[in-house]
């Protein structure tokens, strides 16, 4: 990433490179090889970490988000910070962290981003210098040409200050939902255009670097997160969404959620007529299991499951069985390299495109325009690829949005439409991770990043619980979510990421959060523990991922609470160990939970007080605007959901063909 200082003062600027120092700092560590003596000897300012978050900070917040950073650096400055040492700058940063939930937030930001960029600071050409000391590998295998890899979905060029373009159909959002919905209703004889808000990029731009990656295909640059830091928000922003960077992992909506679903008005979900939608996407995605490999860390987790006596099976996956190549699939949350996954943009919005559907992507749709209570156009903003911007109408009486359930109500919410539920009854399927550390190496960034599953808990309270699963290794990632006693332990963790094995939990919601807008449009997510079997079931998806671990032979075990840091090594106390997870912070920040499920804020349903949309798709209080992606879920499904997005979205493109 280009370096663009200029938003901080001198002082301030001072401030954080001695802020970033202190995450991650120089330390002299003798009794080491020559790599690992340099990996601790070096600091973030020898990677120029503080001018990346600056550059970062300028290209992105706002005057009054870079004040307010400014702010809380005169705060740690104007505590003697500058004539401190290193440990006393440590006990500094940690009690300044304990004294405000902003301040606690506005810290946990910074020491993130300063792990971002000194573990995933990287060119194709020029690895990152602690990778060998991590024993991180890098990329394994170079991106193939646009030659060899040509973009096959051909893009409208939009030009000017102004454009207007008619259609039947305008969809906003290329992602599971948008990308069915478009390719059935263009082989419906519609016509349609597709606004993306983020770029098209294909296998030639998958270079396996896990920060390009982040900022180039992750909705907020993979930095987006709840409004008070409570949980990291995990959604895909490229043409193709979610579908490009998710992992893969296939699931056919549970029959018992069909029946909560058609209970809240989705008519017919629950019968067998409807495994038609199912089967559809199914095929089209190409899904098996043949294709379908375990890494070293499924072998241990399946290994758990035996020892423990819990089910496991194999993951179902849309990948194609030609191509698949496990030894690279590790890295494909940043882009699947060979092509092998069967996400929209190599499926249904190719579908879409052969049936003559038109596509702009750098288009962010800002509003709706309606009349007399009917959909009349979508008026977006276009980045030109000089940076300039345009204004792109697209006239269609028929508008579907699949944004994303971040990004969908945000878009009900700028155009005034949508009623009181539009925002509401946010489900996130909030994901714990414990690490394993083990003996032998894991190298947990080769092979497919899920491929098993155990669903014994999934029925732990009531209709609540959660899946167990596990997930890669990514460097940056894991150090910014990774707890942080000082610089040195720290670091010490890191050197052993090549050991590490992480375990997931995904937890049906029995809470729900909610998107607002703030003064500028933008989407504001606010979600958190309050929901008490939320609560307990997250903190009994970390015990139960600790005694997997362990089962596992696990000589280490990780919590991601960030502070008191919860770690267990073989010959401490076990239940100890166990019984202060149970007794650890969930309030924002003191644990690091994410969300790579997002639905549920544009509901369907029969009741327009409790719901956005009815039971077929269209808008209880508009006409002709249809949800058409995960938003529309009347409840979380408890399983990975884009299968479940995938046919629903299927089932609403018939609607919308019906009724058009
Ligand atoms: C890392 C990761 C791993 C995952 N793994 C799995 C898995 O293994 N199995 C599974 O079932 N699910 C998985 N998921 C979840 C799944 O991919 C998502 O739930 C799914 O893609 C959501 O579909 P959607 O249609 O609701 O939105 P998305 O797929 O997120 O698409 C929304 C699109 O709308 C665009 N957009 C947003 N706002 C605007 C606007 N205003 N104007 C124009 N465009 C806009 C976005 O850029 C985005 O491309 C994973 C997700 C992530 C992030």
């Amino acid at each position: 990433m280009a370096v663009t200082v200029g938003v901080l003062s001198d002082t301030r600027r001072r401030t954080l490179e001695g802020v970033c120092d202190t995450f991650a700092p120089s330390v002299d560590v003798p009794d080491v090889d020559d790599t690992a003596r340099a990996f601790y000897a070096r600091a973030a300012s020898d990677l120029g970490v503080a001018a990346q978050i600056e550059s970062l900070l300028a290209q992105t917040a706002l005057p009054e988000e870079i004040e307010a950073t400014g702010q809380l650096l005169d705060a740690i400055a104007g505590q003697g910070f500058d004539g401190y040492d290193l440990d006393a700058r440590t006990a500094l940063l940690h009690a300044m962290g304990e004294s405000a939930p902003e301040v606690k937030f506005g810290l946990r930001q910074l020491r993130a981003l300063t792990f971002l960029f000194f573990y995933g600071l990287a060119t194709t050409t020029e690895p990152n210098p602690n990778w060998p000391a991590i024993g991180y590998p890098g990329p394994r295998s170079a991106a193939p040409s646009p030659e060899q890899a040509p973009k096959t979905i051909e893009l409208l060029p939009i030009r000017g200050e102004t454009t207007e373009l008619d259609a039947d159909v305008c969809i906003v959002g290329s992602g599971a939902g948008g990308g069915v919905i478009a390719a059935e209703l263009a082989r419906a004889g519609r016509t349609v255009v597709v606004l993306e808000m983020g770029s098209y990029r294909n296998e030639s731009d998958f270079h396996q670097l896990e920060l390009q990656g982040m900022f180039e295909l992750y909705l907020g640059g993979g930095l987006a997160a709840s409004e008070d830091g409570s949980i990291a928000v995990l959604a895909g922003s490229t043409l193709g969404g979610g579908t490009v960077v998710n992992y893969m992992n296939c699931i056919r909506t549970p029959q018992p959620i069909r029946e909560e679903w058609a209970a809240h008005g989705v008519e017919g979900i629950d019968q067998p007529g409807y495994e038609e939608h199912i089967d559809a996407v199914w095929q089209r995605l190409g899904v098996n299991d043949t294709a379908t490999s375990q890494n070293r860390t499924h072998k241990r987790l399946i290994a758990a499951c035996e020892e423990l006596g819990y089910p496991h099976r194999p993951l179902t996956r849309n990948a194609d069985t030609a191509c698949e190549d496990p030894s690279t699939c590790g890295y494909c949350y940043a882009g699947c390299q060979t092509g092998c996954k069967q996400s929209t943009m190599k499926t249904f919005l190719q579908d879409a495109a052969d049936a003559g559907a038109k596509f702009v992507v750098g288009a962010r749709a800002e509003r709706i325009l309606t009349h007399h209570g009917r959909a009349r156009a979508v008026v977006a903003t276009v980045t030109h690829e000089d940076g300039s911007t345009g204004e792109l109408t697209v006239n269609a009486s028929t508008v579907v949005v699949a944004a994303g359930a971040i990004e969908s109500p945000a878009l009900l919410l700028r155009s005034g439409i949508g009623g009181p539920a539009a925002g509401r009854h946010l489900r996130l399927h909030p994901a714990s991770l414990v690490a394993g550390v083990y003996e032998q190496p894991i190298e947990g960034w080769v092979g497919q990043i899920q491929s098993a599953l155990s669903d014994q808990f999934k029925h732990i309270e009531d209709e609540h619980g959660f899946l167990i699963e596990a997930t890669t290794v990514a460097p940056a990632i894991v150090a910014m979510s990774l707890p942080w006693e000082d610089g040195l332990q720290h670091k010490r963790t890191l050197g052993r990421l090549a050991h590490v094995a992480p375990f997931i939990s995904v937890a049906r919601d029995h809470g729900e959060g909610q998107v607002v807008i703030d003064d500028y449009g933008r989407a504001v997510t606010r979600w958190g523990f309050g929901d008490e079997v939320d609560a307990r079931l997250f903190k009994r998806a970390m015990v139960e991922l600790a005694r997997l671990q362990r089962a596992a032979g696990a000589k280490e075990i990780i919590t991601f609470y960030q502070r008191p840091v919860l770690r267990w090594s073989e010959g401490e106390d076990f239940d100890a160990f166990l019984a202060a997870i149970e007794d650890g912070s969930l309030e924002p920040n003191d644990i690091a939970a994410f969300t790579a499920h997002q639905m549920g804020s544009c509901r369907m349903g029969s009741d327009p007080s409790d719901s956005v949309a009815d039971g077929r798709g269209e808008l209880h209080d508009t006409k002709g605007v249809w949800i058409g992606d995960a938003s529309a879920f009347p409840t979380a499904p408890g399983v990975n959901p884009m299968i479940s997005i995938m046919s629903l979205a299927h089932r609403t493109a018939a609607n919308i063909v019906q009724a058009t």
